[in-house]
């Protein structure tokens, strides 16, 4: 095993960049393996094109003749790029993106042969997918789960394979995807703040949730990712001794990128620009070998399938440059883990920000129409949110002093801060014209038009105001960004129904103004809201008692998270905003705790077979040396061989001391795997993982740690975490 160590990181040392081919400029090659308008404008009838980009924009149904018309014209397209399949690409609640191609080609009765993909393929198809995650809700020797096309994420070309978004449904309506909760919920959030924008403008028709993500990650070479059995099977390393030096130096951070790995980004950044994915901005992030893609803001349902799509992109051109991606939330123990901030904001179709302060007091008074509810939204649903980013790998970041801890609040900057002080105490009831007058003149009017550079930047808030949107920094790197934007957009939906039910009723109840009751509701919502709002040190002991007496939750764990997507408080939420049925949403809860079982169960076994089957045999082949020495010296030195040889002898003991304890550890944490394995329930399995099995893992790793810093490094089979963060 050692050879292999040794032989990966040679293997290492010798590579190369590879070389890669760029544009002159990306602009020419954007989107060019999209069905994107211009591509729609070339192969569709005007009938077909204004068809689709009715149903993208108002989300019109396609009718069936149509459709043949629309899959004629994106197969020549298609096949004018050379590609040869189609697939229907979705999102099962895997976390992956799953494809089935099939082939253009066609044999008719004659003999003959054509190309052909009818309006039937292109609408709707039924993948045997008995085998995908479906907490239930499918009878499996049913396996009647079926695809629809998404018109509003366009078709685009990757390999030779033209792959068409679709949703993935049951064919009793659940929904088994992550798509179609979050459609739902990018509808709900479009009529909610329509109406909403409304009051400030009549011409807004349309409001769209938009998405940023930034995308961290870890790369490091192929052959040193193979040399690692947890790096293969789990994509983190499950022991490892830190290296002496690690990341305190802040010598990585926005340094200059490596060559290799800058060929890689410049490859995948190609890819990107012909997949349509608008990336802009790459770095070093704060970890040895971490680093940062961000791309330009979409709507939020082209934003989700991108990133879905960069993932895969990603690991295939990683492959190519001899990397492997690590999208882990925590790889490396002692370094910063990787994070997906989620920066959101809601758009116009008049093309305004709705949480881009303006440069009047009306469009200010907007601002803070949708910013204040977007906090008093977080405030009623923090567990919900909370929820949303559970997982086992990204336990590790939450609460583990890098990334913002797990409780959910809100950080808004101290301009902001005195903003909402003096609209808190706005007159209750209808205001006076001098109030009102002061208020848009030394409140409402002062708020910068460009907060952008101005908002003081608070690193450990989860959900953080940054100018001109919220960004949610809690959301784990390896997850798909539509569980948590189906929850913001749900909750700040319900919220501005809530509000423009509440405004409208003090128009005609209370015979109020329009921005009398608005400022009325919002004084109001600040005041609700306050337990939400910190602006202090959110990884502080401070912040989690005094988060405490504030009654926001702190959970953890993801069993204990995850609680909050079945709450009746979540379920009557969606029920009522028709994004999931109570059936939908226990399907998933069993899903994720199903799966957080699972993933601390093969995390428990790889780690039992590393530490059994690699670290105690070496360390007993070092003790063995050591024993031989002591020995020799015994022969040599006779009665007095103590005193020599003691550091040894005393070596020999210590090693004797881990091994019985990790022997112990895993045979303990086998037995309690037993146990869990013998729970039915899936709530309870996944506590029993979390409380009873994963804290061995701490114990095991700890003994086997020592044991790599006192065993010869010749023969230490595992490639170093000085090896996997700093060979280039
Ligand atoms: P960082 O958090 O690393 O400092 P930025 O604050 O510059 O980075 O975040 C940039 C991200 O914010 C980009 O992904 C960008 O697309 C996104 N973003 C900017 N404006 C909006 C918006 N209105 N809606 C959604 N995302 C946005
Ligand atoms: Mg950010």
């Amino acid at each position: 095993m050692s050879t292999l160590r040794f032989h990966a990181v040679k293997e290492t040392f010798n590579r190369e960049p590879i070389k890669v081919t760029e544009p002159e400029r990306r602009s020419s090659i954007f989107g060019n393996n999209v069905f994107n308008e211009n591509a729609m404008r070339q192969y569709l009838t005007k009938d077909s094109y204004t068809s689709i980009m009715d149903a993208v924009e108002n989300g019109t149904k396609i009718a069936r003749p149509i459709a043949d018309h629309i899959s004629t014209g994106m197969k020549e397209w298609a096949i004018s790029k050379g590609a040869t399949h189609y697939t229907h690409w979705f999102q099962p609640l895997t976390g992956a993106t799953a494809e089935k191609h099939d082939a253009f080609f066609e044999t008719l009765s004659n003999g003959q042969t054509i190309e052909k993909f009818g309006g039937g393929q292109l609408v709707q198809q039924e993948p045997d997918a008995s085998s995908f995650p479906n907490g239930g809700i499918r009878n499996t020797f049913e396996a009647r789960g079926y695809t629809a096309w998404d018109p509003t994420s366009p078709a685009f070309i990757y390999g030779t394979t033209l792959c068409i978004p679709t949703v993935f449904v049951a064919y009793t309506g659940e929904a088994l995807d992550y798509k179609t909760p979050l459609l739902r919920a990018l509808q709900v959030i479009d009529t909610a703040a329509t109406a909403v924008a409304k009051y400030f403008d009549k011409n807004v028709t349309k409001v769209n949730a938009t998405l940023g993500w930034e995308q961290e990650y870890f790369l490091i070479d192929k052959a040193l990712a193979a040399s690692r059995p947890d790096i293969s099977l789990a994509g983190r390393t499950l022991l490892g001794h830190a290296s002496a030096k690690g990341q305190q130096l802040d010598d990585h951070y926005f340094g200059s990128i490596p060559a290799r790995v800058l060929n890689y980004m410049r490859d995948l950044e190609t890819e990107c620009m012909y997949l349509g994915i608008p990336v802009k901005t790459r770095h070093n992030e704060v970890a040895p070998n971490q680093f940062e893609l961000a791309p330009i803001f979409e709507e939020t349902n082209l934003a989700v399938d991108h990133n879905s799509l960069l993932m895969d992109v990603m690991d295939k051109i990683a492959d190519r440059h001899n990397f492997k991606v690590l999208f882990h939330e925590k790889p490396f123990a002692g370094v910063n883990g990787s994070g997906k901030h989620n920066n959101w904001s809601l758009a116009t179709n008049t093309g305004v920000n709705l949480l881009g302060p303006g440069s009047t007091p009306m469009k200010n008074l907007q601002f803070l129409t949708f910013f204040i509810n977007t906090i008093k939204a977080v405030n009623e649903h923090e567990e919900l949110i909370r929820a949303s980013i559970a997982s086992a790998s990204n336990d590790h970041r939450l609460g583990a002093n890098e990334a913002p801890p797990a409780i959910i609040s809100v950080f808004i900057g101290s301009q902001l801060t005195e903003v909402l002080d003096e609209l808190e105490k706005v007159t209750n009831g209808k205001l006076s014209p001098q109030e009102k007058t002061d208020l848009k003149l030394n409140v409402v009017g002062k708020i910068p038009e460009i907060l952008l550079d101005n908002t003081d930047r608070n690193r450990t808030s989860p959900f953080a105001f940054t100018g001109n949107k919220f960004e949610l920094r809690a959301v784990g790197s390896t997850a798909n960004c539509a569980n948590p934007m189906t929850v913001l957009n749900a909750i700040v939906a319900k919220q501005l129904m809530d509000f423009k039910k509440q405004v409208d009723g003090l128009i005609k109840d209370k015979k109020m103004k329009k921005d009398d009751a608005i400022f009325n509701v919002l004084r109001e919502y600040i005041q609700d809201s306050k337990r939400i709002r910190f602006e202090g040190d959110g990884y502080g002991e401070a912040w989690e008692k005094e988060a405490k007496k504030r009654g926001l939750s702190n959970h953890k764990t993801t069993p204990e998270a995850l609680k909050a997507k079945v709450s009746k408080k979540s379920i009557a939420l969606f029920e009522e905003l028709g994004i999931m049925s109570k059936t939908e949403m226990e399907a998933r809860y069993e899903i994720e705790t199903d799966e957080y079982a699972l993933r601390i169960q093969i995390e428990g076994r790889i780690l039992g077979d590393i530490a059994r089957n690699h670290v105690i045999p070496t360390a007993i082949r070092y003790q063995n040396i050591l024993i031989e020495n002591v020995r020799g010296i015994k022969d040599i030195y006779g009665t007095n061989f103590k005193k020599i040889a003691g550091e040894q002898m005393q070596l020999i003991e210590q090693i004797s001391k881990h091994i019985e304890n990790i022997n112990k550890g895993i045979t303990d944490m086998i037995n309690e795997r037993k146990k869990a394995n013998k729970i039915d329930d899936a709530e309870k399995k996944a506590s029993a993982y979390c409380v009873k099995v994963k804290p061995y893992f701490d114990i095991i790793r700890y003994h086997c740690d020592k044991l790599e810093l006192l065993v010869d490094d010749e023969i230490w089979p595992l490639t170093k975490y000085r090896e996997l963060l700093f060979t280039k």
